[in-house]
């Protein structure tokens, strides 16, 4: 069976990341070929998240046991929590053939990318900086000190644009395109010569 594709989505806060995951998730079409890896996370659940289903919500002792046991596969601290990806959580999806995502920041993003090359990094982006604070103010989920550290390290994040595949924008009320330019990546990935190394020797064998 073929593997699947390892995708990786960044974006800053306010990009819409989460509503674009649910999108495809709920795709009568597209849904069922792609799985979710859930991360842990040291950061408090936001509210109607689930334990296990948004994030492995750990206590920072329970983290970094995790750390020292060798079960994640990236972790980095951001705005004071950690977040990683656990191994078990990567591996098997990808032998059944189902496309994996990740949604990690950049850190994350430029590690998965040092020990899977192969995998497909994208940036979601909000059309502007300015749509994006108006974007974050007007979620009233968090305080302002919190807002200003979220945008201080888009600033940081975007002088790492360069070592992504693709970027990609989420204009407002348009996730449905914000999905099919997803779905166009991953099918012109599935179709690349590196990820159909036998395509000769099967033209040969019918
Ligand atoms: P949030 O607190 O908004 O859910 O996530 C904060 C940031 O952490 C986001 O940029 C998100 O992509 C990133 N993040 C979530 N899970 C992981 C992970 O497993 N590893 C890394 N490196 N970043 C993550």
């Amino acid at each position: 069976m073929k593997q699947g594709l390892l995708i990786v989505v960044s974006g800053p806060a306010g990009s819409g990341k989460g509503t674009t995951l649910k999108h495809i998730f709920a795709s009568p079409k597209h849904g069922k070929k792609y799985t979710f890896s859930v991360s842990a996370t040291t950061r408090a659940p936001r509210p109607g998240e689930v334990d296990g289903v948004n994030y492995h919500f750990l206590s920072r002792e329970e983290f970094e046991a995790r750390i020292a046991r060798g079960d994640l596969l990236e972790y980095t601290e951001y705005c004071g929590n950690y977040y990683g990806t656990l191994k078990k959580e990567t591996e098997a999806v990808l032998e059944r053939g189902q496309n994996l995502v990740l949604e990690v920041e950049v850190e994350g993003a430029m590690n998965v990318k040092r020990v899977y090359p192969e995998a497909v990094t994208i940036m979601l982006l909000p059309p502007s900086f300015a749509v994006q604070e108006a974007r974050l103010r007007g979620r009233g989920t968090e305080t302002e000190e919190k807002i200003q550290a979220r945008l201080a390290r888009t600033r940081e994040e975007l002088t790492q644009l360069e070592g992504y595949d693709y970027v990609v924008y989420n204009r407002d009320g348009k996730i449905g395109a914000v999905a099919e330019d997803i779905y166009a990546i991953v099918r012109a990935e599935a179709l690349r010569v590196l990820r159909n190394k036998d395509a000769a020797a099967h033209y040969f064998a019918e």
